[in-house]
């Protein structure tokens, strides 16, 4: 076979490893004066020059921080970064992460004329195909996230897959995505590059320097110890890849990453391999094909991956390999040969098997750590670290400049693990999975399979024995759906109503109708005491806290830039006492936070210490009448009230509180007295329908009272207003609280950016979250979060619109939404993976906009 006349002009050639090794592109080599050793200080040190610590020293700089310092123990791009196959893909399933690799990809285009070092960019673009009905309909919901992001990309029919990509045979394909514009690097001389610009902007680089050692007083990062000298500096960023949990460790933080081999094979000369083709994405088959020098690079994520243990790669390995594992590539590269029978006749000229971290949930660590202030890591990227280098990057700085999460970064929040999903045992084994996560089906509600049952709570049997189908939260097995008798508890994903659908509608039933219990045992729970509680309660919350002892208020966490860090429920247990409830995923970083902001009161976790049961419902007053003397009603027990009083066998504080919207009490117990108190409630119960409720059904009773969720509604970089919970702050309290400064200049006036209830008009159509929102055709905002609504007969959620009210056709009361100023119905409208849906949006809730059944 001649040479494709293109061969020589390959700018991508990120193999061998040579190129890199002998560019001798260290520091010394972007300028003679550029120094060898550590600086006795710098403003910010990052440690690990790979495409990450790259790219958050070049946005530093950006943002004036030319003070930094990148520390890298071999050379720049000798980790992971060299290695990668170099794909820059901007679809990603979150809007999030899709604004991070669009920005990525942007970058890379620019970076030479910026570094003067070609990173081997082409825009060849990407085409993900599917094999099943299923696989489509996923690719569709990309289509519409790429619409909402304005990115070119288009639905083709097996025979437009066959033109768009001759060498593939697409017998079995329902179908495929062209995403144009996409992108590859070559990935070493894209970290190279980068960090050759963040050079020309004042960063100094020091190669063959290893981070032995973290300094702090107290609970703040005040140096970084090097095998050459130590460096005082007010930040230190942690962007080592797979070896940030070896250097976190060094402060005693503990990250939830691990390593596991990856692999991808280089083939010669192939028949038909064009640089031009976009990269292929076999999703059912696992694996991808890209263009490299006239043949391919296969690469692939296989269902069952190999973890692999910190301990087992040599400290010093440096643009290293692991020995082939041709058995462990062999089914990916049959799939392979099968959609590209070229590649049957092709030599593998490289089998590549090299590291990379993987984390629990799929999304990378980025921020600063709870434990320890200024010490922030970005690392754990599952594979995408090119894709997202460059946005994470200016994500990160960012926040670093601000002190404060400037974009939506709560998905991939370092703090969002507890500290049992750090061990290495759960990691390892969660690991074998998360690697084929990446092209496994991304299914609404998927839930992992290994490395469960990390944290069961007291009930947990008792559940089970119910018909229970857990979720994970931050390891914590918690109830979603109850399996009526004679079915599995198992999920059977698919992108429609899924078949806990009915289940979850008799629970909702339950909890509008009759009564429903819902454990919800994970939340986070701590003490704030002693003489000085009242004072860290008020400078840690948004509200006025100085009520009376038994009051309970929903407040805000805030930080410096009025971002929502959590939301609460505070309940003033004595005058000195305070119980704070909040999100189960806010846990890790709350203690550290109340200790450091409500210095001197004593802050206490109490999260394992208390169960909770939720008694929600039209009958709940009545069940709970049965096991209690305590007066319960609205005069003496009102919305709002938190008492201690007896339930049954148990001693309890319950608070006068409902998620649901409905009539209600939270019943905290000690742990040990939890299932005497759920069995005392079942009983009493029983004749009034009580039954169990998971979280799908609280989800939908929660949308449909428009009630946030963290974590997906708002976030550490939305403030109050944004959210609607302006009513959480009290501007004038005497207190200066976290966040007030930032929070008074934006009081004024309804926020333009801001959440909105929204519902579908067809009662067929589910939401699961990211949809966009359309005003006559245009998006004008996008899905929060979105569940099923029973009582109103439809999905509901909210959405995050950029519009004045009166802006938009949504009514002020719920009902009339639909009618637009102009009288035209159905104007708004949510893209549900390719099909307009007519909605309608309201400021009030759905459901009892009054609140009259939840407050009596
Ligand atoms: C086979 C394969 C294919 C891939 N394909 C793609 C792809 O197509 N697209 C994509 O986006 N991603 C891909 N990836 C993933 C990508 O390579 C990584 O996500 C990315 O390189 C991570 O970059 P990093 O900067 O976090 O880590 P690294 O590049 O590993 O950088 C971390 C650096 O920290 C240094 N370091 C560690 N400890 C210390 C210490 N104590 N002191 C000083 N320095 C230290 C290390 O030497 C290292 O250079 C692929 C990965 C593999 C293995």
């Amino acid at each position: 076979m001649s040479e494709p006349p293109d061969r020589l002009r390959d700018p991508a050639p990120n193999h061998p490893p040579e190129h890199l090794r002998d560019a001798t592109l260290s520091a010394r080599s972007f300028d003679p004066r550029a120094v060898d050793d550590p600086p006795a200080r710098a403003r910010a040190v990052v440690i690990g020059g790979g495409i990450v610590g790259a790219s958050v020293a070049f946005h530093l700089a950006e943002l004036g921080w030319r003070d930094t310092v990148v520390l890298e123990r071999g050379r720049v791009g000798c980790g992971t970064s060299w290695h990668a196959a170099g794909l820059v893909t901007r679809t990603r399933g979150t809007h999030a992460q899709t604004e991070m690799a669009m920005y990525s990809r942007d970058f890379y285009a620019a970076l030479a004329a910026r570094s003067g070092i070609d990173p081997g960019y082409y825009e060849s673009g990407s085409l993900s195909i599917a094999q099943t009905p299923e696989r489509m309909t996923e690719l569709d919901y990309a289509l519409a996230m790429a619409r909402h992001h304005g990115l070119p990309a288009r639905r083709l029919g097996p025979a437009e897959i066959a033109e768009a990509w001759p060498p593939v045979d697409v017998r079995g394909l329902v179908g495929g995505a062209l995403f144009e514009g996409d992108a590859t690097v070559n990935p070493g001389v894209a970290a190279l590059a980068t960090a050759k610009a963040a050079f020309e902007l004042g960063v100094r680089f020091v190669e063959d320097c290893r981070v032995v050692g973290l300094r702090r007083e107290g609970s703040r990062v005040t140096g970084v110890e090097t095998d050459r000298g130590t460096i005082e500096c007010e930040v230190a960023v942690i962007a080592a890849g797979l070896w940030s949990p070896a250097v976190a460790g060094l402060a005693g933080v503990r990250l939830a990453l691990h390593a596991a081999e990856h692999m991808w094979v280089q083939t010669g000369l192939v028949e038909g391999a064009d640089r031009d083709l976009p990269i292929l994405r076999d999703l059912d088959g696992h694996v991808y094909v890209r263009h490299y020098r006239g043949g391919f690079v296969v690469g692939a994520f296989e269902p069952e991956g190999k973890p692999r243990t910190l301990a087992s790669i040599p400290p010093d390995f440096a643009f290293g390999e692991f020995k082939p594992d041709r058995r462990h590539f062999e089914p990916s590269l049959a799939k392979a040969r099968l959609r590209v029978p070229a590649l049957r006749k092709a030599a593998v000229e490289h089998f590549l098997n090299a590291p990379e971290s993987f984390t629990p949930d799929g999304a990378f660590l980025l921020g600063e750590t709870a434990e320890i202030a200024g010490l922030f890591v970005a690392a754990g990227l599952n594979s995408q670290g090119i894709i997202l280098g460059p946005g994470l990057g200016r994500a990160l700085a960012a926040w670093i400049d601000a002190g404060s999460p400037v974009t939506d970064v709560a998905e991939v929040d370092v703090r969002r693990f507890s500290p049992e999903q750090t061990t290495a045992a759960f990691l390892f084994e969660r690991t074998r999975e998360s690697l084929g996560r990446l092209y496994a089906m991304h299914w609404p509600n998927l839930q992992p399979e290994t490395a469960r049952g990390l944290r069961r709570g007291p009930l947990y049997e008792r559940l089970a024995a119910a018909g229970a189908c857990f979720g994970e939260t931050a390891g914590w097995e918690r109830a979603n759906w109850f399996a009526p008798p004679g079915t599995a508890p198992v999920y059977r994903y698919s992108y429609g109503r899924q078949n806990w659908f009915a289940a979850a509608a008799a629970e909702h039933r339950a909890a509008r109708e009759a009564a429903a219990l819902f454990d919800l045992s994970s939340f986070a729970k701590f003490r704030v005491q002693g003489a000085a509680a009242l004072g860290a309660v008020q400078r840690l919350f948004s509200s006025d806290l100085d009520r009376a002892p038994g009051s309970v208020t929903y407040t805000c966490l805030l930080n410096e830039r009025g971002g929502i860090e959590a939301d609460v429920t505070v309940t003033r247990l004595a005058p000195d006492d305070f119980l704070v409830v909040a999100p189960t995923t806010t846990q890790s970083k709350l203690l550290p936070w109340l200790t450091r902001h409500g210095d001197p009161a004593v802050v206490v976790d109490v999260t394992s210490a208390l169960g909770v049961l939720s008694l929600t419902g039209p009958f709940s007053r009545d069940v709970l009448a049965t096991l209690t003397g305590a007066a319960l009603d609205d005069a003496a027990f009102p919305y709002g009230m938190g008492k201690r009083i007896e339930v049954g066998r148990a001693l309890c504080l319950a608070l006068r509180i409902s998620y649901a919207g409905e009539l209600g009490w939270e019943l905290y117990a000690p742990a040990e007295s939890l299932p005497a108190l759920y069995d005392d409630l079942m009983a009493a119960g029983a004749p009034f329908g009580l039954r169990p409720g998971g979280y799908h059904a609280l989800d939908g009773l929660r949308a449909e009272k428009g009630f946030r969720h963290w974590g997906a509604d708002m976030g550490p970089a939305d403030t109050p207003f944004e959210a609607g919970l302006g009513f959480t702050v009290a501007l004038d309290k005497d207190t200066e609280f976290v966040g007030r400064a930032a929070l008074r200049d934006r009081a004024a006036g309804p926020s333009r950016r801001r959440l909105v209830g929204v519902k579908l008009d067809d009662p067929q159509a589910l939401l699961h979250g990211g949809e966009s929102l359309l005003l006559a055709g245009a998006v004008v905002g996008r899905v929060t979060s979105g569940a099923y609504g029973h009582t109103v007969g439809a999905a509901v959620g909210l959405a995050l619109v950029e519009a004045a009210p009166g802006e938009l056709p949504g009514a002020a009361v719920a009902g009339d939404a639909a009618a637009d100023p102009n009288g035209a119905p159905g104007i708004v409208a949510v893209d549900v993976a390719g099909t307009s849906v007519p909605a309608t949006l309201s400021e009030q809730p759905f459901h009892d906009p009054a609140g009259t059944r939840m407050r009596g």
